[in-house]
């Protein structure tokens, strides 16, 4: 089956066509370079040992999409191409859902044209209200507190309505807690440009001694040691979450809606802890005062995977720490 993967050359996507290749999908890749730079497909044929497609180009552009399908023909869809800077977003709104929702239309126009109606989407815990308790639950009020947020909202509702038409769409929705690692090679890992937003990276980043210490973003929430938990997911496992959805869609049409985390929350303590224990360097840190918008903890229920996908997560924080720091030891 051939799958076409928008942001293929972007942190998710890349470890996601490794999986699909190695899986026996024929995986062909699109993505505007926006985010992600033309060395990552060396390293994806590097680790495939083969040469993988590769079209240059923006959603936002439908001929080139209509010529994509036009010369392809794939059976489906894997679609991580977004923008997903939460602050960014705040900032450029226009931008977020111009690219986000208006690229993801484009995209379905240019499927339905072509009679392709299997699509996986890239969606966020961030989707949910952060007044639910956690564990979040596929079913609890969705209430997004940011553009970025909001853009995965209004594609979900999009995709919602499609699935309730006559035309036979098989749609997965994931919700992705927090990714961290690499793909084990030392490849594939994540490289925001200038100072980087989330946790991982930014620990990497003072592990190499780019960065003088981290901020520890709230010492007094009421979790075990004070500081924020997330439910952190290897990349690997995450992009194995996507077979398991295509596995699903290929029984039929509807639409499937599905947390991809490990079910655990950690600290931002015991990320720094673990990071320091499996990598033998140490990071300085300072507590810092709370950032707006974060929520004490945010974690997932994992069951309705588990039952409808058989998807569970198994790789462990340390492996995380240690493939993270690979990566950026090693990154070029
Ligand atoms: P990424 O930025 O590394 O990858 C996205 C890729 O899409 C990039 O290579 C970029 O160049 C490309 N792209 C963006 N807009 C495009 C457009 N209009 N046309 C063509 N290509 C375009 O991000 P990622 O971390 O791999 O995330 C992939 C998806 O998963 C995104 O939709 C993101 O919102 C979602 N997601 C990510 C996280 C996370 O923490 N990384 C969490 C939840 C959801
Ligand atoms: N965090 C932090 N310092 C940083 C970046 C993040 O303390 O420099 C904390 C943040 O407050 C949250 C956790 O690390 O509790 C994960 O944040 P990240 O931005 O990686 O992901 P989010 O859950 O916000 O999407």
């Amino acid at each position: 089956m051939k799958i076409l993967v928008t942001g293929g050359l972007g942190y998710i996507g890349a470890n996601t066509v490794i999986a699909l290749a190695e899986a026996g999908y024929e995986a062909i890749i699109l993505d505007n370079l926006s985010n992600s730079r033309m060395a990552v497909l060396g390293d994806i044929e590097g680790i495939l040992d083969r040469e993988v497609p590769f079209y240059k180009g923006d959603l936002l552009d439908e001929k080139f999409l209509e010529g994509v399908f036009n010369k392809e023909h794939p059976d489906g869809v894997v679609h991580f191409a977004g923008l997903k800077a939460v602050g960014e977003s705040v900032a450029l709104p226009l931008k977020y859902f111009e690219n986000n929702v208006a690229g993801t239309l484009n995209l379905l126009k240019v499927m339905k044209a072509f009679e392709v109606y299997r699509v996986v989407f890239s969606s966020s815990a961030t989707v949910y209200d952060p007044q639910n308790p956690p564990p979040f639950t596929e079913d609890m009020p969705l209430g997004p507190t940011n553009p970025y947020g909001d853009s995965k909202w209004m594609v979900e509702g999009i995709l919602r309505r499609l699935s309730e038409t006559h035309d036979p769409w098989a749609i997965g929705i994931l919700r992705y807690f927090n990714p961290l690692g690499a793909h084990e090679s030392g490849l594939l890992g994540e490289d925001p440009r200038g100072i980087p937003n989330n946790l991982m990276p930014y620990i990497t980043r003072v592990a190499k001694g780019e960065l003088k210490f981290l901020r520890i973003f709230g010492s007094d929430y009421d979790t075990m040691d004070g500081t924020g938990v997330r439910d952190y997911i290897h990349v690997a496992d995450l992009a194995r979450g996507h077979l398991m959805a295509l596995t699903a869609l290929s029984r039929g049409r509807g639409l499937g809606i599905y947390n991809l985390g490990t079910g655990r929350g950690h600290s931002v303590l015991e990320v720094v802890r673990t990071f320091e224990r499996v990598n033998a360097v140490k990071i300085p840190y300072e507590y810092h005062s709370r950032r707006p918008g974060d929520v004490a903890v945010s974690f997932a229920d994992t069951s309705k995977a588990a039952k409808a996908l058989g998807f569970k997560a198994s790789i462990s924080l340390e492996t995380m720490c240690r493939d993270a720091w690979r990566y950026e030891k090693t990154k070029k």
